[in-house]
């Protein structure tokens, strides 16, 4: 058995010494011919092996470069130096895999984000990537336990669907034609008979007409998998191929909705406050200085830590639409023309400037916006009495906006079939999840979160290309 080793973390987190171990890990740095830093991704702080001058050969230590692997055997002592409270006395070193410091691109020193993403095959390596990942796996850990503590069951809705009436964002076609010479119809359109699927095929961007109809069984039922956009928006919160958590939630109103929402962020955020203590530090330490280089008027006034403290601690603050319009159309912003779009009418669909000035300026927390107007918003969301509004909810957090949509969905068979129509909605297309409303509907409801918004919340990490390992976005596919 090869695998006999300890992990860095747990040495390093123990306090006794002498005794003998084997560790396993990349070099990081090596000093003086005799000091070791040895990563294994446990956890940042380096493990310190002793290489005792004269004990090894000249032509082992030449090997022992950054980015080598190495496995060693020793004994835990108490160190002498500074920083660390044990360290590794080596009695054996083997190179597992040799790294050519020459040509290793991960040199001792600090890389920009930017370079970093062209090598993102090798990030994970770096203290703010192994940091970044392992608070997003304790996140994803925390979504399950949430919800298995709340009794939903996990859904697996597919990845590849026939339904194209979501509405929720550009789609990805998928398919075996060939691409120089399909199959076309006399109108010269592609005659998708032929095709795999025997019909015209894209990959999801949400699941949650699927959902719903789980829900009409389970009650309440989550899923969490890979959604797909063809957003040909660049910016710092959009990807192309993004992961979304979205419940369903039956015999569930929209304020039901809100707490849940409400209740499941806070808990996450709990969950790594607790468990990823010593990454959420190094990450706020690292925007704290990231901060300092930004004009005094344009800081966030809280570090990472005291900001998540701050939501985990407070309210989130719950207005309509048409409220939170009132406010803008008054603010200073607005006034001035300081927002790129200016807010003149009810009904217009709020930009991220606008949502930013809310959560920021305005209420400084997270704000649940609920009850906007019908046009802007999709064909299955229940209509409120006033004939304008539905009842959606978005949730806006501060330096992302919208990192949760959702809404109570229309229950009555009715209304919704009257909206499809109005909206060009196929019903034969969709008669399947019709079904659900002819056949015991109730009230029900559900949101969607976008994960990796989540995760740039909480490691406060300001490009969505640096919390998810291998980003897809317009021209870019690499790994
Ligand atoms: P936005 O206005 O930010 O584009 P949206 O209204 O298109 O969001 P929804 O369709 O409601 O978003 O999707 C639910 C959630 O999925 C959003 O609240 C957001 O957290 C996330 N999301 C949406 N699009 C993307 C994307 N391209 N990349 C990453 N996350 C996304
Ligand atoms: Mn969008």
């Amino acid at each position: 058995m090869f695998n006999k080793r300890t992990r860095i973390k747990e040495l390093l987190e123990n306090d006794t010494h002498n005794y003998e171990v084997t560790v396993m890990g990349w070099v990081r740095t090596f000093r003086n011919n005799q000091f070791i830093a040895l990563n294994d991704g446990s956890t940042n702080n380096n493990l310190q092996v002793l290489a005792e001058l004269g004990k090894f050969e000249e032509s082992l230590l030449k090997r022992i470069t950054t980015g080598a692997s190495l496995k060693v055997k020793g004994e835990i002592i108490p160190s002498l130096g500074k920083g660390q409270k044990i360290e590794l006395k080596a009695n054996s070193i083997e190179v597992l895999g040799d790294s050519d410091a020459e040509k290793y691109p991960l040199q001792p020193k600090k890389h920009s984000l930017e370079f970093l993403r062209e090598i993102a095959h090798l990030r994970f390596r770096t203290n703010t990537f192994a940091a970044v990942f392992r608070v997003r796996h304790s996140l994803a850990f925390a979504v399950h336990r949430f919800f298995n503590e709340k009794g939903f069951v996990y859904l697996h809705t597919p990845i590849i669907t026939a339904s194209d009436a979501e509405g929720a964002g550009e789609m990805f076609h998928v398919t075996n034609f060939d691409l120089i010479n399909p199959p076309k119809n006399e109108d010269g359109s592609i005659n998708f008979k032929n095709d795999f699927f025997g019909k015209a095929t894209n990959l999801t961007v949400s699941g949650q007409l699927e959902g719903e109809l789980a829900a009409m069984a389970f009650s309440d039922i989550y899923t969490f998998g890979p959604t797909f956009r063809a957003e040909n928006s660049n910016t710092a919160r959009h990807l192309a191929e993004f992961w979304m958590i979205e419940p369903e939630m039956a015999f569930y109103d929209l304020e039901d909705n809100a707490n849940l929402a409400e209740e499941f962020i806070k808990y996450i955020i709990k969950y790594v406050l607790g468990n990823n203590k010593e990454d959420l530090d190094f990450l706020s330490q690292r925007l704290s200085k990231e901060e300092k280089q930004k004009p005094q008027n344009e800081r966030i006034e809280m570090s990472l830590i005291e900001k998540l403290q701050f939501v985990t601690n407070n309210n989130f603050e719950r207005l309509t639409y048409t409220e939170a319009i009132e406010i803008l159309k008054e603010s200073n912003y607005n006034k001035k023309k300081k927002f790129q779009y200016l807010i003149e009418e009810w009904g217009v669909d709020l930009q991220s400037e606008h949502e930013r000035y809310l959560v920021e300026k305005h209420f400084k927390k997270p704000v649940i916006l609920t009850d906007y107007p019908k046009q802007i918003k999709a064909f299955y969301m229940r209509q409120n009495d006033d004939g304008k509004t539905v009842a959606a909810m978005d949730i806006l957090a501060p330096g992302i906006g919208e990192i949760v949509g959702g809404s109570q969905r229309e229950e009555r068979l009715d209304k919704l079939v009257e909206r499809m129509k109005e909206m060009h909605i196929s019903t034969e297309e969709l008669d399947w999840y019709l079904d659900t409303r002819r056949f015991g509907t109730v009230p029900h409801s559900g949101f969607g979160l976008g994960f990796e918004r989540l995760v740039q919340f909480v490691t406060g990490m300001t490009n969505i290309r640096d919390v998810i390992p291998f980003p897809r976005t317009p021209k870019s596919a690499e790994f």
